[in-house]
């Protein structure tokens, strides 16, 4: 076999992997991801990702016309240009230095949003064959002319031409890649993120909102939604928001961050229970099946680090840069590396020494950038920060 006959291998099987095989697909380039869960619907997809300009060129550039028409159909797109502030507890808008958001219009002057699960099953669309499920990468090893991912149960995979980790992160890839460079540390900030039927969210009108309670002795309580002018009136829609905690105000039970429904929702319900009427469906009507905790992880602020290349391995999306939720920037950055990376592999005809050390030199300005302006804006709005001598970096 040449090498370019032998596979790309991605680990994991989550946005920025699966644009990466789309573009892989559509450049008759062979691949194969390794996804840990057991299926696409193996655990909750529910939350929505906003889409900037950067990301949407990104994911028409590797769909082409029709596809992405295909993509753009299914974003929700909300009017209003930015964040409307409000005072969670007395109803009226807030405006302060924790308030100031960076724009979120993007294409078409609107702030377009998607499920992360309609966009897996959009960016899997024909690749559906080439991934195999409850394969849980643990690391890898390079060959004479190749490389081969080694799995949780002691096998290996067919000897690949590339490998990218795509598992998010706690990448294992990236790991041993990067030698321990690449870290993620605990921010502290916890969140939950909950659903409720669209009706819930009719007091608040369109528009994209935080709702934030500075009257707690330990620290603020912020939530985030965004709701759109369509479908408020299908009793079976359904509409996310996200709350944050600043460090020790969201606490799950035994710390235990698995822990779905009930229990988070009941948090979720305390914390809010002054909170103006206006506001208070989203939490009495919420769908508390749906209710999971979320810990806010962060890597390095100063960006990217470097390492040295090895020509047949790289990473890509939280793997190599996750950022906390503030400014919505991950998805964003994670699907730039899936279409810089594809296009280069395309422009090769496959993999060439060369390839990713010239993906990582360009990837490491704009992913470092969005790190920054992340971490930043985390400060402010949920009072992390990250003194890397005494931050809890994740296993
Ligand atoms: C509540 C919430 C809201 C967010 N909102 C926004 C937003 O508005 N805009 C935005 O740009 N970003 C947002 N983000 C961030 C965004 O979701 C991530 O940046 C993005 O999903 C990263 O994609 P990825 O493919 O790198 O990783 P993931 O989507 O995390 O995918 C990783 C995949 O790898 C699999 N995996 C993990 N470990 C292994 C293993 N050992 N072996 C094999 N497979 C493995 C996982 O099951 C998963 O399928 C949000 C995140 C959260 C949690």
């Amino acid at each position: 076999m040449s090498a370019t006959n032998k596979p790309v291998l991605i680990a994991g099987g989550g946005l920025a992997s699966l644009l990466l095989a789309q573009s892989l697909r559509r450049s008759g380039i062979p691949f194969k991801i390794f996804e840990r869960d057991a299926s696409f619907v193996f655990r909750a997809q529910g939350y929505r990702l906003r889409l900037s300009s950067e990301g949407l060129d990104a994911i028409e550039s590797v769909l082409g016309a029709e596809a992405f028409q295909l993509f753009w159909d299914h974003c929700g797109k909300t009017g209003g240009v930015g964040f409307v502030t409000l005072n969670a507890v007395t109803g009226e808008r807030a405006e302060s230095e924790a308030t100031v958001h960076p724009p979120l219009a993007s294409r078409g002057g609107r702030v377009v949003g998607i499920s992360r699960g309609d966009m897996r099953k959009i960016f899997a669309d024909g690749c559906e064959d080439s991934i195999e499920w409850s394969k849980e990468v643990t690391g890898y090893e390079l060959t004479g002319d190749g490389v081969r991912v080694i799995f949780a149960d002691g096998t290996k995979s067919v000897e690949g031409s590339l490998l990218v980790g795509g598992e998010g992160i706690r990448s294992r890839v990236a790991q041993q890649l990067s030698g321990g460079k690449l870290k993620v540390y605990d921010t502290g900030a916890r969140g939950i993120h909950g659903q409720a039927p669209s009706t819930a969210f009719k007091g608040l009108g369109e528009g994209v909102f935080i709702l934030r309670d500075d009257t707690r002795p330990n620290g603020a309580v912020s939530v985030v939604t965004n709701v759109r002018p369509n479908g408020m009136d299908d009793p079976d829609a359904q509409l996310g928001w996200t709350m944050v905690g600043q460090p020790g105000v969201i606490r799950p039970p035994n710390e235990d961050y698995t822990v779905v429904g009930k229990q988070a929702a009941d948090i979720a319900k305390s914390l809010t229970q002054n909170w103006h009427p206006r506001f208070k469906p989203l939490f009495d009507h919420m769908n508390e099946s749906e209710a999971a905790f979320w810990k806010i992880t962060c890597s390095t602020p100063s960006g990217v680090p470097q390492w040295p290349n090895e020509p047949r391995v790289t990473v890509i999306g939280d793997a190599v840069h996750s950022m906390t939720p503030a400014g919505g920037l991950g998805a964003n950055t994670a699907v730039r590396d899936s279409a810089l990376l594809g296009r280069l592999l395309r422009e090769a005809g496959g993999y060439k020494p060369g390839v990713t050390a010239a993906y990582e030199k360009e990837m490491r300005v704009y992913a470092s950038a969005a790190v920054h302006q992340s971490y930043s804006t985390a400060v402010r709005q949920f009072g992390v920060k990250i003194d890397a001598d005494t931050c809890t970096v994740e296993a």
